[in-house]
């Protein structure tokens, strides 16, 4: 049977600036299973530099090491850490265990690093053989230095290791825990486990079965008072590396990621304030501008769709050409397809009733006839009208009878007392005759309106062939383009445009309005997206900033995990994931202020916003991003940290 731990010609020399130190020189040792030697030499003698190699947490930079007979010089990465996590169990003179960690905890850990998941009856166990059992919900501050250590041992016990190595375990202690740490350790050999510990303490190496003495790093002696029955160990095959995940592992790396970020709260916060106003912005803007969409595709009802409406065209170089009643009479005549054709005017003026006046708009609008309300075709949609509609005999008279909207009710006559009353609009007595629901947006600033008669209003109150706009509405939403072609021919012909010219007017559909809004809102769109990409910048910088602190405080534990046989991905993994959480809660909490502030919207804009499956899985799918993006190099830095290095670092 090969020596457990065959070392032979080993050197390893450290260079820092112009100093060259020899930590190992030419360093051959075996140790057979079973045995319990101790290290002994002054400081800087290369014992610790010696059983870090031996505990394959270092390499040599010469001579070979055989472990149970196999050869390790070729090992790469992962199967060192697996070798690390299955075969070595490592304990140090400052204990390293993880702070505010219940001992259970502390000794669950190298369990997370095997792959094979956790078991809390086997850390119990193993805390009770060290004489813990009643102290395994004990945080590591509530424990003594011996006791500390001995859940070090615990912990360095659970993956069943061959062999337990240990740097000064009991330096840090006082005599009678010095003995209470050695007396476990004396017996774990007992029951047949190899221990090496390095010591400088003549009275713990007198305690071993065998003292190696070390100078200047090279072995100066070597003395074995007790050895091992021989024959008991069996063959060793060392483990492969561990590939991919195990659920168990994510899940503690879940829960290291949030107590990181619990513990610093305050930090915490202020580093997903920039992943929480970018995502904030845009999410406020997407569901404001779906809500918009859905609220204009809603109230699109099928005669909205159908309808054509002629305006004049504003912009250009030349004068704007006024929408005229020839155009009405021309459209009436050219138009085959159009089911109705109604001509609109507005205008603010000054309404009065009694001593009561104010400004607001008087208008014809759409067909607002009773027939045509009767028809299913008025413009008065789901709105609900109290008394009546003026009748299409009333237009022909030009008949002075109004209807009237809430908002001018409540400011001339107060709630409910409109109807049968009089108004007056220019100086003109009309009778009110119906009361209409304020539309969207009226009742919110109040804004009074009055309804009369096409007739009345352009041959009595405004006195102009000038309309604003004229409705052609189609029989049917299909058949809204071609009513939009025969009207562009049609007022292309009465103005006797030439071929190449220009239309002096504007034709359009719902459908066109729709796409006009589109537009308007991905050019509002691109001027809030790079807002909120600078502010998602700036916050993925913050990330990153607090991810380097985050790795630079926690260089030790980084350390400690790879010696219990973390290896580098687990370690690139834990980090990012914190780094993800953090933007993840950043986007929530944007998700969150997004949709508040949409909600704060609606109340100016009435327009309720929607929060599409989407849109949220595009914020967390984008925070992912982020987090990923700006916590790799973080975490990169973190998984290649050099153990030994890391655990020395102050
Ligand atoms: P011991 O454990 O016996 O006190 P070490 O094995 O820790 O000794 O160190 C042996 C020598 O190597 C010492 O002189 C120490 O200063 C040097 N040494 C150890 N680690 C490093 C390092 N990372 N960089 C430079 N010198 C080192």
């Amino acid at each position: 049977m090969p020596p457990l731990i065959d070392v032979r010609n080993i050197s390893k020399t450290y260079e820092t600036g112009s100093f060259r130190v020899e930590a190992l020189r030419n360093v051959s040792i075996t140790i057979d299973a079973g045995e319990f030697v101790s290290l002994v030499g002054p400081s800087g003698s290369g014992k610790s530099t010696l059983l870090h190699i031996m505990g394959f947490l270092d390499k040599p930079d010469a001579g070979e090491y055989f472990f149970a007979g196999h050869p390790t010089a070729n090992l790469g990465e992962g199967r060192l850490a697996a070798i690390r996590s299955r075969m070595v169990g490592f304990i140090f003179q400052s204990f390293h265990l993880l702070k505010r960690t219940t001992a259970k905890d502390n000794v669950l850990l190298p369990m997370v690093y095997t792959g094979l998941g956790a078991s809390a009856a086997k850390a119990l166990k193993c805390l009770e053989l060290v004489g813990l059992g009643d102290r395994a919900r004990h945080k590591s501050n509530e424990l003594s230095g011996g006791q500390c250590q001995r859940v070090a041992i615990a912990r360095a016990l659970v993956n069943d290791p061959l062999v337990i190595m240990a740097d000064e375990p009991t330096g840090n202690l006082d005599a009678v825990s010095r003995q209470e740490v050695m007396r476990v350790l004396k017996d774990l050999n007992d029951r047949g486990l190899t221990l090496v510990i390095v010591t400088h303490d003549e009275e713990i190496s007198s305690m071993t079965g065998r003292v190696v003495r070390m100078k200047d790093g090279a072995i100066v002696s070597d003395e074995s008072r007790r050895r091992p029955a021989p024959g008991g160990a069996a063959a060793v095959t060392l483990p492969e590396a561990r590939l991919g995940f195990s659920p168990s592992e994510f899940a503690e790396q879940l829960k290291v990621a949030f107590k990181a970020i619990w513990s610093h709260k305050m930090r915490s916060a202020l580093t997903v304030l920039g992943i929480l106003i970018g995502v904030g912005a845009i999410i406020s803007l997407m569901t404001i501008s779906e809500g918009f969409m859905k609220d204009m595709l809603s109230a699109t009802s099928e005669e909205t769709a159908s309808t054509v409406v002629v305006s004049p065209r504003y912009g250009g170089s030349k004068k704007t050409r006024p929408v005229t009643f020839a155009d009405l009479e021309a459209i009436k005549a050219g138009v085959p397809l159009a089911d109705k054709v109604t001509p609109v005017i507005s205008r603010v003026l000054k309404i009065s009733a009694g001593e009561k006046n104010t400004r607001g708009s008087v208008g014809t609008d759409e067909g607002f006839s009773q027939e045509d309300q009767k028809r299913g075709k008025g413009s008065l949609g789901k709105l609900k009208l109290t008394g009546r509609f003026f009748t299409t005999e009333e237009n022909l008279n030009r008949a002075r009878v109004a209807v009237v909207n809430a908002s001018l009710e409540e400011k001339l006559f107060g709630k409910g007392g409109a109807l049968s009353n009089e108004i007056r609009i220019n100086d003109i007595t009309f009778l009110v005759i119906g009361v209409m629901e304020n539309r969207k947006g009226e009742g919110l600033v109040g804004w009074p309106r009055a309804y009369i008669p096409f007739n009345t209003a352009a041959k009595r109150v405004f006195g102009t062939s000038r309309l604003d706009s004229i409705e052609i509405l189609a029989a049917s939403p299909g058949e809204a383009e071609e009513a939009r072609v025969q009207a562009i021919n049609t007022l292309r012909a009465s103005h006797n445009l030439r071929e190449d010219a220009e239309n002096d007017f504007d034709v359009s559909t719902a459908e066109a309005s729709i796409k006009l809004f589109k537009d308007v809102m991905n050019k509002l769109s691109l001027a809030v997206y790079s807002i909120a990409a600078i502010s998602l910048l700036v916050g993925g910088i913050g990330i990153m900033n607090i991810m380097l602190v985050s790795v630079t405080e926690r260089t030790r534990e980084i350390g400690l995990r790879k010696a219990l046989g973390g290896r580098n991905a687990d370690i690139l993994i834990q980090f990012l994931i914190e780094a993800v959480v953090l933007c993840l809660i950043g986007g929530g909490l944007g998700v969150a202020l997004g949709f508040g502030l949409a909600w704060a919207a609606y109340f100016v804009i009435k327009v309720p916003p929607t929060l599409g499956a989407g849109t949220i899985a595009f914020a967390f799918g984008f925070s992912t991003l982020i987090g990923v993006g700006f916590g790799f190099w973080p975490a990169l830095r973190a998984a290649m940290l050099d153990p030994i290095e890391a655990l020395r670092y102050e």
